[in-house]
């Protein structure tokens, strides 16, 4: 208990101060800062494309397209992003993927989350708003994340950018601001990978479907008419196949994919089971979580949750509800790749006037960024590792109370895994074949690392996995004698041991049926055991918080 409380303590002293380090550094940093209005902000991208696109508000060609992904790449995203070609259209056009986060390319312990746009050819609003928030991000992480975290190299640029900033002629409103402050927060805090495009075909051709006149939102396996949803890749679209390759690469928590022909956030599932084919709601295991992502977005966009919106006054809808679909991708991304993917109708207009454009940024500028920030920092995750080798376990899965789905971990090499919950407290389980079960709860948005332990490994001498830091109880199982024993209360601390007590938990119990010297080396070796274990998650919390910092509770490490 002491070596609990004490523990309990130095993370509590390491995150205050921490908290308020970080809290002053953003804040400190916004307070004396003059910004310039975020959606006329002159390019700083350098390389290919030509300086001062950034003001122009038009749909660039597909080359221009490319050509803008490698001026953020060689420009302001330079260190913080990868590009992937992930396949090619019918014609021939690559597709590329942008990915940024603190260490691209690399698996870290932090939410994924993906931005589709223009799967449909004549939809063309989301290449633009989706090159522009990766613009976005890679600026706010230039200009505050960097200063916030002080774990990476070139910190500091901060008053360089004081500097630039005095002389702009017009302020950022306190909207683009917080803005602002926000895109650094989820640059720090996620993995985040941009698909401007899914259908460049069908955007040269002004078309919703792709060269082979296939509707792509139809052409993703389909829960209900294809059960087990097998890839067969050579059966889709060469779009499909490679966005589907893409997105089991990825594993991303969340995803936004955006269309155009109305104003509103549609959430899981699209399609529908059963003969009847009308419209009707069909209840994905994870509707609550999926409700408050959409009015997440819908809350943030301007008039999209607002009586304005006729159709969907509060801005969002259940996608068989409004109409049902069979292949789409969203359906598919949840089922499979478990993305909680909704998709954004963003302008009652298809293909809208390019005069509209700086308007559609503005106004879905602040929502995708409420949305990212709200997975990024608010999603449930942590590490499912074995307790002794502290490696991934293969086969392990995931479940919450209350939703009826398993769910696995997003890395097979770290045991990394991430689900966005419904606000509130969550009880979660994580097994796997040969593994104790292990029960814990956690408040959504918690890191919470579960560590399993073997059954063979099971010793009489070693107290149950008991690892939850909330009291609440957790049923462990001891393998020699099939004992089931109950521990109650902060594992961290690990089972307190009794004054004059022989036992340990539910060692306690087998105390009168072995002699008192084993009994008393089976203590010692508990304790010892105790109190490496507690040294060893004291120095990988310090070793944690010395490499990564934390804003809002988020560890932001790779
Ligand atoms: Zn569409």
């Amino acid at each position: 208990m002491f070596m609990g409380v004490r523990g309990v303590w130095a993370a509590l002293w390491c995150v205050l101060v921490l908290a308020a380090r970080v809290d002053a550094t953003a804040r400190g940093s916004l307070a004396p800062m003059t910004y310039r209005r975020l959606a006329d902000e002159s390019a700083k991208a350098t390389g290919g494309d030509a300086k001062g696109s950034w003001n122009e508000w038009r749909y660039r060609s597909n080359e221009e397209l490319a050509s803008a992904m490698d001026a953020l790449h060689a420009g302001p995203c330079a260190g913080i992003s990868k590009l992937t070609t992930i396949g090619t259209s019918v014609r021939g056009v690559e597709m590329r993927a942008m990915e940024v986060s603190t260490q691209p390319g690399v698996e870290q312990t932090k939410p994924g989350i993906m931005l589709v746009g223009n799967m449909h050819g004549d939809e063309p609003v989301g290449r633009e708003l989706i090159l522009r928030f990766a613009r976005l991000l890679c600026i706010a992480h230039e200009r505050l994340g960097r200063s916030a975290g002080g774990d990476e190299p070139g910190g500091g640029g901060l008053e360089k950018d004081l500097s630039d900033e005095a002389s702009a002629k017009d302020l950022l409103d306190e909207a683009s601001a917080k803005l602002l402050d926000e895109a650094a927060v989820v640059a720090r805090n996620a993995r985040v990978f941009l698909v401007p495009t899914m259908n460049p075909d069908g955007f040269s051709a002004r078309r919703r479907n792709n060269a082979n006149s296939v509707d792509l939102n139809r052409d993703f396996p389909d829960q209900f008419n294809e059960p087990g949803m097998p890839d067969r890749f050579d059966a889709r679209q060469p779009e499909t196949a490679a966005m589907m390759r893409f997105s089991e690469s990825v594993n991303a928590t969340a995803a936004l994919n955006f269309h155009e022909g109305a104003l509103v956030a549609n959430y899981p599932y699209d399609a529908i089971s059963g003969t009847n084919r009308k419209a009707g709601y069909s209840k994905s295991p994870d509707d609550a979580a999926f409700r408050r992502l959409a009015k997440v977005y819908a809350r943030a966009h301007p008039t999209m949750a607002t009586a304005a919106n006729e159709e969907f006054p509060e801005g969002i809808t259940n996608g068989a509800r409004w109409y049902p679909l069979w292949g789409g991708m969203q359906d598919w991304h949840y089922v499979k790749t478990q993305t909680m993917d909704v998709t954004v109708e963003v302008n009652e207009r298809k293909w809208p006037d390019e005069s509209q454009l700086a308007r559609l940024w503005t106004e879905h500028a602040p929502a995708m960024m409420a949305y990212a920030k709200t997975v990024a920092t608010e999603s449930t995750f942590g590490r499912l590792t074995d307790s002794v080798t502290g490696e991934a376990i293969r086969g392990a899965t995931l479940a919450v109370a209350g939703v009826d789905v398993r769910f696995t971990p997003t890395s097979r090499r770290t045991g990394y895994y991430a689900r966005f919950l419904a606000p509130g407290r969550h009880e979660v389980t994580a097994s796997a074949p040969g593994y104790y079960p292990q029960t814990r709860t956690a408040n959504a948005g918690e890191r919470l690392d579960i560590s399993l332990r073997r059954m063979e490994d099971a010793r009489p001498s070693l107290a149950p996995e008991k690892d939850g830091n909330d009291g609440a109880a957790v049923v462990g199982k001891d393998g020699n004698d099939g004992a089931t024993v109950v521990g109650k209360g902060d594992a961290r601390r690990g089972p307190k041991p009794k004054p004059g007590s022989a036992g340990l938990g539910g060692a306690a119990g087998a105390g009168e049926l072995v002699g008192v010297g084993e009994l008393a080396a089976a203590v010692a070796a508990a304790v010892a055991w105790l109190a490496w274990r507690w040294r060893r998650r004291k120095r990988a919390r310090l070793a944690a918080l010395r490499e990564g910092t934390q804003l809002s509770g988020v560890r932001i490490d790779g």
